[in-house]
């Protein structure tokens, strides 16, 4: 048998990489953002990573702000996980039996995530949303959902209605392809707008099923909710016997071990989650009250399933990175760092008169060049990206990589070290300097 060739110094560099990826998969790419159609240019290709850095095909170094999207809050390669892996790998690659991984997975989600009294596992964040979605619809009987202007959801029809980043950056806000049926059973409310929530609930509160919220959004830049936001979802859905759904794919062992729901003392009916859950290998989940979760099949009439979820490689992954954060309890560090270069970034904007909003909480941040703090998708999608986009080259220049759009948040992780965000923060103080 060929033996495999891991990657080392053999790959092309990344313009020849691109050429032959255009030929053979849609822009080139398996997930649009990537594609750098937002910020101009070609993307590079990533041959290896560690800590806090990538190592791009063309032998290039970059401090890296992505984080693959949030799942590396250990920085990437982290030795733990990948001793996970190794030693699952050992025993086999699927088995398509419940397995012992899960179990351990299952044990220690119930216990970090407050609202989360049952578990499944699934393989990716739109997998567990689009379960929520259904097994909401299912547990209630009703058809309609709210979801919010710039909050994403992944890549599920009812949920791709004003989708914030990856839509927005192809100018496309919704997709073709679905049935404006579809569409026609959610409502699109705008973020942190009271008002206008409760308008839909006394026009529609008997057919709502769901309110689907990122409860701090981050899709779309990073938007917070303001004071009482929360817990106004919170109370209208009680009241009208709906279904809280909390997206926290992106927030969940983010912002707090127990994601926002623990932050804020909020106690959603079930819960989203993947990336970080996932230790970097594709895994999603759906929880909540034993109530609601008892209703998914093979208890109860809604249907849901998958070939590789609870994948024995993909839990071990998981759940090392989930220990590691217990046992490292990281957060502070991390609001520290994030607070730090939110503060240079402040200053280096100031000092050249550039309007510059930076929304923070712990390791997530964005830029938004605007005059007024953002606090929903029509102040998010009014401001300058034009700043954004030069800014995004001249840090990938000097060794710096921010997300390819200006609708992503920026992600730290453990490997941040003071000297990773002080070079960082440079970078991108001259890059503010010279817009
Ligand atoms: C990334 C993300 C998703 C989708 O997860 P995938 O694993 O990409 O399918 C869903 N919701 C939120 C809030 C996300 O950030």
């Amino acid at each position: 048998m060929a033996n495999f060739q891991p990657a080392t110094n053999t790959h092309p560099p990344s313009k020849d990489l691109f050429e032959r990826a255009q030929q053979l998969m849609p822009g080139g790419v398996n997930s649009p953002v990537r594609a750098f159609r937002s910020v101009g240019g070609a993307p590079f290709f990533t041959k290896s990573a560690k800590g806090a850095h990538l190592t791009t095909a063309d032998d290039r170094e970059l401090i890296d702000f992505v984080c693959t999207w949030g799942p590396a809050i250990h920085g990437h390669n982290d030795p733990d996980i990948r001793e996970a892996v190794a030693a699952a790998l050992e025993n086999g690659t699927s088995f398509g039996t419940p397995n012992p991984y899960e179990v351990e997975m299952a044990e220690l989600i119930v216990e970090l995530v407050p609202s989360v009294e049952k578990v499944r596992m699934c393989n990716s964040g739109t997998e567990a949303t689009m379960s929520a979605i259904r097994l909401a619809r299912g547990y209630t009987g009703r058809s309609k959902i709210i979801k919010f202007a710039g909050c994403y959801h992944g890549h599920v029809d009812s949920l791709l209605v004003k989708a914030g980043s990856g839509a927005l950056t192809l100018g496309n806000p919704d997709s073709a392809g679905i049935p404006a049926g579809f569409a026609a059973e959610t409502i699109v409310l705008d973020y942190n707008d009271v008002d206008g929530l409760e308008k839909a609930f006394a026009e529609h509160g008997e057919d709502i099923a769901a309110i689907i919220v990122e409860p701090y959004p981050a899709n779309c830049g990073l938007i917070l909710p303001d004071e009482g936001y929360l817990e106004s979802l919170r109370t209208l859905c009680t009241g009208n016997g709906t279904v809280l759904i909390f997206d926290e794919v992106m927030t969940g062992f983010r912002v707090a071990l127990g994601g926002v729901q623990e932050r804020v003392g909020i106690t959603p009916d079930l819960t989203a989650m993947g990336k970080i859950i996932g230790g970097g290998l594709p895994v999603g989940a759906l929880g909540g009250k034993t109530e609601i979760m008892d209703h998914l099949a093979p208890l109860g009439p809604v249907y849901q399933a998958g070939t590789l979820s609870g994948n024995p490689l993909a839990m071990a992954a998981g759940i090392a990175s989930l220990k590691k954060l217990k046992a490292t309890n990281p957060y502070a560090t991390l609001e520290k760092l994030g607070a730090q270069i939110r503060d240079a970034l402040l200053d280096a904007a100031k000092a050249k008169g550039i309007a510059l909003q930076i929304p923070q909480v712990g390791s997530m941040f964005s830029l938004f060049f605007n005059e007024a703090p953002v606090r929903d998708f029509n102040d998010a999608t009014g401001s300058t990206t034009d700043h954004f986009s030069k800014l995004f080259h001249y840090a990938l220049d000097h060794g710096v990589y921010l997300p390819p759009s200006a609708y992503e948040t920026c992600f730290l992780c453990s490997a941040h070290d003071g000297e990773a965000i002080e070079q960082a923060a440079e970078v991108l103080a001259a890059g503010i300097k010279k817009l």
